[in-house]
């Protein structure tokens, strides 16, 4: 026997929108409830049954009707309309009203609402959604009180429960292989996944389980290293469910896992069992090191304000939209918040708070605490200290850190509920502000002017404030010992956040001595940006150029703005990496040319083709486990075997060749088939699409062979770039990333300096041009070094641009080439560091 259905008219005459696309994640994401959405043609809102008025809101932008069957209808005129405060809306029915399916119930002035800037998309979606088994929405155009918009199953309540079995699935188990388990990045994109899936989703460990749809739910589970894991899901779509989730899971959810998973455990960063660190010099406190650099300054205390709610509320569903808009508020601040932050990394710690806004267990708190009569505010604010204190609690470090961004993001919504402002810190001058915790929003709007440093007692270096301390290159200390909050206000002291330590009472001529040395350094920088636009021309008239390695749009102005000449190294596969499916041609079309608009037409624009594979896997490109990754299906060897994704991303990059000089550069080249059959694909598309302008064709020379044969590359390429850092690390077989060979695997090394040199002769021989990309080429010490080899460009990192100008204009090209002979005659890196330090003023 089917269950009863109720057919729900369409409130306004207009077409019917899936809700999934309402340009509002409160509605998209089904957080107050599923249903569909109107463009409306029409202006007066009408009953979609009959039922009863039991919410009127007091801005009449939206009205809540119980049907007969108890099923809750929440019309919402457009969006954000609540910030309209009622002006354009005309409620014709008040609370407690019966009405009959037609009847009007608000009349609202369209083209004032759209004059305001706010969108018309009205929403009619079902509040107690337990009350319903299936929502079946009808699309297309749909005329007021006439056609039904949604049919509702209701959930047949005389029935048996349905089997525990009959759409439960469970999943084999499954390795966690994320060196520091299911922190706070793999759990958000493993939740965000789960959220795609209708059916109720569990992660399981043991015997304890939690909802894979909250990130913090996920993370309440302290998933370790190698812990096994199953996916459990009820629903209509648990099979699909549990078999793509676990899939996600084995694979890292998007997190670089290294190599195949049963690897030696790496230990997770686990809370210092031991005690804090403690200074036996009665003039120095101790913590670790969160941002590096010193600074001389006066102690300021931060104390945390108070925010004072009411623990009674209004009715459930006044406070139930209080607490909506307020999320909806804080969001809209932390994207204002992320656009302030240039560094696009750290903007996604912002991005991390917006997720845990709509963190299903959250919300599920401190929804039941608002059904049980308090108000959004405490219901709130019990949600969000239950769960950071649950987390602080967690053994591991990672994981306990992001209790201080839960408690910053809870804060948040908190004040906008309690309608106070946040405080503002009045600081004074030359600040070391002192706090228990402070919290990522604190540290990202600290006024740099006056706040040299900062030194807190809880946090460790993991967390978001070290992270973000660190991008905005604030000296930093986390886990300082507690005495320091005693300190009065106004004290004098010198943080070392390379160490983490505070002294106090410095002598006069520690401080001088270290403003003299800060205030030479600031001199220095800020003579390289004032002439960072110049060209960089050695004094004896050679031109290098100096341009960017970038990972995106962000970095690519701030290049421009910093001088650089252009882009050496694009590294697109930051467009294909943390995400579930592969970019789409339009999408990499679309970056590729905003990225050369911001170059122009006179700057160079290298873009590398995809280099993922081995050790960093995509996670929408089953690959088998490799032994030895950096030795594997990587760089291009992947792309040729996986030709579709390469096919696309060319078309892309083809693309955008109006706007920028532009080149094409394929990585981890070690034969010169490879290179054909790339080239093959560039002339095939590049016919297909018609393109004729001149685009340039490179390769990165990182492996060995190709350095030593570069003569016969260069008759096939027009220009190389030198990948330093893979360079090293199949030259002196070092892994680059490994702990214990960090020193020895040294692109100073005179193996590695001999192949840059191989590769310079062999290009100029074809007159063709060669850069290097790798770290070295931002390292004041290597180029002077790398100019006497005869480089012709240089690609560095973005902040470096106007010191590796500046020191181009220093150096002399007679006697780069002198340095350069007789380095490359030298057995050691030793040796080679020796002599170059001898170079530095
Ligand atoms: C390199 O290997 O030097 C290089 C620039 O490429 P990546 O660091 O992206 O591997
Ligand atoms: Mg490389």
């Amino acid at each position: 026997m089917s269950n009863q259905r109720i057919e729900l008219l369409a409130p306004l005459t207009g077409l019917i929108v899936p809700i999934e696309t309402v340009p509002d994640p409160v509605f998209a994401q089904k957080m107050v409830g599923d249903g569909v959405s109107i463009d409306p043609t029409s202006n007066v809102l009408v009953a979609p049954a009959n039922g009863r008025v039991t919410q009127l809101h007091s801005s009449h932008h939206a009205v809540t009707l119980t049907t007969t069957e108890g099923v809750e209808v929440l019309l919402h005129i457009g969006l954000d309309t609540v910030m309209l405060k009622g002006e354009g809306f005309k409620a014709l029915v008040k609370e407690g009203d019966n009405v009959r399916t037609g009847q009007p119930l608000i009349e609202f002035n369209s083209e004032f609402i759209m004059k305001a800037g706010k969108s018309i998309l009205t929403e009619m979606v079902i509040t107690n959604g337990d009350k319903i088994a299936a929502y079946l929405p009808a699309n297309g155009f749909a005329r007021a009180g006439l056609t039904p918009a949604l049919t509702l199953e209701l959930v047949d309540l005389a029935a048996p429960a349905p089997a525990a079995t009959s759409d439960a699935a469970l999943s084999e188990p499954v390795k966690v292989p994320n060196p520091t388990g299911l922190h706070a990045r793999p759990a958000a994109v493993l939740a965000n996944s789960a959220k795609t899936y209708k059916s109720d989703v569990k992660l399981v460990r043991g015997n304890d389980e939690g909802n894979a749809k909250s990130v913090v739910s996920i993370m309440g589970l302290e998933v370790k290293h190698g812990d096994e894991v199953r996916v459990k899901a009820t629903g209509s779509d648990a099979q699909a469910a549990i078999k793509a989730l676990a899939e996600l899971i084995r694979s890292g959810c998007g997190e670089d896992c290294g190599p195949g998973v049963p690897a030696p455990a790496p230990k997770p960063v686990m809370k210092p069992v031991a005690k804090k660190p403690h200074s036996t010099d009665p003039n120095v406190l101790a913590g670790v090191s969160a941002s590096p650099g010193l600074a001389v300054g006066q102690i300021f205390q931060v104390k945390q304000d108070v925010i004072e709610v009411r623990e009674q509320g209004d009715n459930a569903q006044v406070e139930r939209r209080r607490l909506d808009d307020a999320l909806k508020e804080a969001r809209q601040q932390l994207e204002a918040l992320k656009a302030e932050i240039e560094d696009e990394s750290k903007a996604e710690i912002f991005a991390a708070h917006q997720e845990l806004l709509a963190d299903p267990d959250l919300l599920d708190i401190a929804i039941s605490g608002i059904t049980n009569g308090k108000s959004a505010g405490f219901a709130w604010r019990s949600a969000f200290t239950t769960y950071a204190d649950k987390l602080a609690k967690l053994q591991n470090e990672v994981l306990a850190g992001r209790a201080n961004d839960i408690r910053d993001v809870g804060r948040r919504v908190l004040r906008l509920l309690a309608g106070v402002k946040e405080a503002e810190l009045i600081v004074p001058e030359n600040a070391i502000l002192i706090a228990e915790e402070l919290t990522p929003s604190d540290t990202a709007s600290l006024d740099r002017t006056k706040v040299l440093g900062f030194a807190t007692t809880g946090g460790g270096a993991t967390s978001h404030v070290a992270i973000l301390a660190r991008s905005l290159n604030i000296p930093a200390i986390c886990g300082i010992e507690e005495a320091v909050l005693q300190l009065a206000n106004g004290t004098p002291v010198i943080l070392d956040g390379t160490k983490g330590t505070l002294r106090k009472n410095p002598s006069q001529v520690e401080v001088t001595q270290i403003r003299d040395k800060q205030a030479a350094l600031a001199k220095k920088r800020a003579e390289e940006l004032a002439s960072a636009m110049h060209p960089a021309i050695t004094r004896d008239g050679t031109r290098v150029e100096v341009v960017a390695n970038i990972g995106g749009l962000d970095e690519a102005k701030q290049g421009v703005e910093l001088g650089g000449e252009g882009v050496g190294l694009l590294r697109s596969e930051f467009l294909y990496l943390e995400r579930t499916d592969a970019p789409s041609e339009q999408e990499q079309t679309q970056i590729y040319s905003d990225i050369a608009k911001a170059l122009g037409t006179e700057r160079t624009l290298v873009i590398r083709t995809l280099d993922v594979g081995g050790d960093k896997p995509l996670p929408y490109l089953p690959m088998p486990a490799e032994e030895n990754p950096f030795l594997g299906v990587r760089g291009i060897r992947l792309c040729l075997a996986a030709p579709e994704i390469l096919r696309t991303q060319v078309r892309a990059i083809l693309r955008a060749a109006p706007y920028a000089k532009l080149h094409v550069m394929f990585p981890m080249i070690a034969s010169l088939e490879e290179v054909r059959e790339a080239k093959a694909v560039i002339a095939e598309e590049r016919a297909a699409l018609g393109i004729t302008a001149d685009i340039k064709v490179g390769i990165m020379v990182e492996v060995p062979s190709t350095a030593v044969m570069s003569e016969l590359f260069a008759r096939e390429v027009d220009f190389f770039s030198i990948g330093t850092n893979d360079l090293t690390q199949y030259t002196l077989a070092m892994d680059r990333g490994h702990p214990k060979l960090a020193k020895q695997a040294d692109a100073l090394h005179p193996g590695v300096l001999r192949l840059i040199a191989m590769t310079v002769k062999g290009a100029h021989t074809h007159g063709k041009w060669v850069g290097v990309c790798g770290g070295i080429a931002s390292d004041p010490l290597a180029v002077p070094v790398l100019l006497g080899i005869g480089v012709d460009e240089l690609s560095v990192s973005v902040p470096a641009i106007p010191a590796i100008k500046a020191l181009v204009r220093k150096l002399n090209k007679a006697d780069c080439v002198k340095l350069a002979n007789e380095v490359l005659q030298m057995g050691t890196a030793a040796e080679v560091r020796a002599k170059l330090a001898t170079l530095v003023d």
